[in-house]
């Protein structure tokens, strides 16, 4: 059984700091790390992460 303390982000590899549902739920990324993996550039493929794709949620708006 492996340390369940230890949460690490699969897209970027550093620590995820949230409560275990909410890390599984995130596909165990940050929710920002989620985004971009699955959410940022679904209307516009190849969509740099520092552009604003439009969503709400998006890290790289506002
Ligand atoms: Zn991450
Ligand atoms: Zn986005």
């Amino acid at each position: 059984m492996s340390d369940v303390n230890e949460q690490t982000c699969q897209r970027c590899g550093e620590p995820v700091e949230l409560e275990r549902e909410d890390y599984e739920l995130f596909e165990r990324m940050h929710p920002d790390c989620f985004h971009y993996a699955f959410e940022h550039d679904l209307d516009r493929p190849g969509l740099g992460v520092d552009e604003d794709c439009g969503d709400p949620a998006c890290p790289s708006g506002a």
